[in-house]
């Protein structure tokens, strides 16, 4: 039997890991030479493809999954196919590798590029909260350790394979895939596979994150040229549901920004943006200059904090074949922003403390997103308890996270094991978002010429998981299924 088992992302809008297998093979060495070893010979039965393996953040509950060792052996997966570079979607990679997975990682050459960067400092940043809490004792296991090093990320990048847009790649006699766009972030890709199983054919489809629709009206803060890949037709979709009841605005966000930033420099306060460090630190920053450029934002310092800076600049501006006209006409207007005047690029921690220790208003940006971890953390330490400032979310803050509880109006959260009161003004863009919400998904799966013969919905909470069912079973009339954790579903 060949089935879909639901590893992560079930339940919770991270840690997306969802296993392929085949079932039992017949004599699966022979045929296509794909490199890969299907050999059952250990007891394994059939072939064992895992479509990302992200990390589990927010909850307690969920972040203690990454530790446990993986549900299938790691040893015994044959081959990751990885949709884009979020650590929810890419981030358990290095453990992965860790406890034994040889196979190939199969992604965009974009998505490499990311994944080059986030991974090692993910590990960075890990070995960084490790040493913290054993300097200060502030964690109960005796030492604390990363979840995985920077050395380990940089192992595991050695298995990356490229694989680009449209290309048919074979993975097995009976498995292969072509990855589509997905148009959520830069190198985003949903995975088309073809699976034979019981003497036909199955086509499954995994949306990964889809991102914003084509149109720039209707997606303000959209980046990319592309909208998601339209007319897919597949027996069985495995579809993200983060933004399943929610409409974005579809308002201009330029206006709201310079208001909030103009407001806070006026009484002498500083702009602290959680940002991912790669491509949507770039798209504020443009919006940035562009305001600045025509004097809607006062011409304030403005710092990227993150050890990565430079090196996410240089390949945002590589990839330009992915943009948007308008994101394409501010890349060649101004050029790179490591070369702007008044911005600069913290990558030392020594230059990350001397922004600390300044108090004249200004703009950081730094990572991570959700204030899971990163620089952002001192920044927020030392700034959310005067009302002066700004914290300025242009993300999706995951439940559980200290960005979603900053973000709910709570008077305190809890930085490096001490509280710190939140007296700070919050607001949030939601414009910049680079999910489809509630409308645009619909829209998309208008295009499908026929109805799947059924849809499993991950990546979402429950609310928006079961909303979206409902709008889907109502509108559209497919048959729709939210998937559980470790639920195994046969295809
Ligand atoms: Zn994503």
């Amino acid at each position: 039997m060949a089935y879909i088992q639901f590893l992560g992302a079930a339940g919770t809008v991270t840690g997306s890991k969802h296993l392929i297998n085949t079932g039992a093979m017949g004599s699966a060495s022979t045929g296509t030479n794909t490199g890969i070893n299907t050999s059952d010979s250990d007891g394994k039965s059939g072939f064992q493809c895992l479509i990302d393996c992200g990390l589990f953040q927010g909850k307690k509950e969920w972040r203690e999954r990454n530790w446990q060792p993986s549900p299938i052996p790691a040893a015994e997966i044959d081959a990751v196919i990885l949709t884009h570079a979020h650590l929810d979607h890419c981030g358990l990679l290095p453990r992965l590798v860790k406890e034994g997975f040889r196979g190939p990682i199969f992604a965009t050459p974009a998505t490499i590029d990311l994944c080059g960067i986030i991974l090692p400092d993910s590990g960075h940043l890990q070995e960084e909260e490790a040493d913290f809490h054993n300097k200060f004792r502030t964690s109960k296991h005796d030492p604390a350790l990363p979840l995985y090093t920077e050395e380990d990320a940089q192992a595991c990048l050695k298995q990356f394979q490229p694989v680009g847009f449209f290309e048919s790649h074979a993975l097995s006699p009976e498995l292969s895939f072509r990855f589509v766009r997905a148009a959520h972030i830069l190198g985003s890709s949903m995975v088309e596979v073809a699976l034979k199983t019981n003497g036909a054919t199955r086509r499954l489809l995994f949306s990964g994150d889809i991102g914003r629709v084509r149109s720039q009206h209707t997606a303000p803060g959209k980046v990319l040229y592309a909208g998601p890949q339209e007319n897919e037709s597949a027996d069985v979709v495995v579809m993200e549901s983060t933004y399943g009841n929610r409409e974005h605005p579809t308002t201009d966000p330029r206006p709201e920004m310079a208001k909030l930033i103009s407001d806070t420099v006026k009484r002498g306060g500083t702009v602290i943006v959680p940002a991912f460090a790669v491509e949507r630190t770039q798209k504020f920053l443009f919006m940035l200059k562009d305001l600045m450029e025509t004097g809607q934002v006062p011409r304030v310092p403005v710092f990227c904090d993150s050890p990565m800076a430079i090196k996410a600049v240089e390949i945002f501006v590589k990839h330009k074949e992915e943009y948007s006209e308008e994101t394409t006409r501010m890349i060649a207007q101004y050029g790179s922003p490591v070369n702007w005047p008044g911005f600069h690029f913290a990558t030392s921690i020594q230059e990350s403390k001397q922004i600390n220790d300044s108090h004249v208003p200004q703009i950081i940006v730094s990572s991570s997103g959700m204030v899971t971890g990163g620089r952002v953390l001192h920044h927020l330490a030392q700034r959310l308890p005067d009302p002066r400032n700004l914290v300025l979310f242009i993300g999706f803050q995951s439940p559980g996270t200290r960005g979603a509880i900053i973000k709910s109006g709570a008077p305190e959260v809890s930085i490096y094991s001490a509280p710190v009161p939140i007296r700070a003004q919050v607001a949030a863009l939601e414009q910049f978002s680079d999910h489809a919400d509630t409308r645009e998904l619909l829209e998309w799966l208008h295009t499908f010429p026929s109805a799947p013969q059924v849809t499993y919905l991950v990546h979402g909470e429950p609310d928006a998981a079961s909303q979206l069912q409902a709008a889907m079973q109502k509108e559209l009339s497919w048959n729709v299924q939210v998937a559980q954790w470790m639920e195994k579903v046969e295809v």
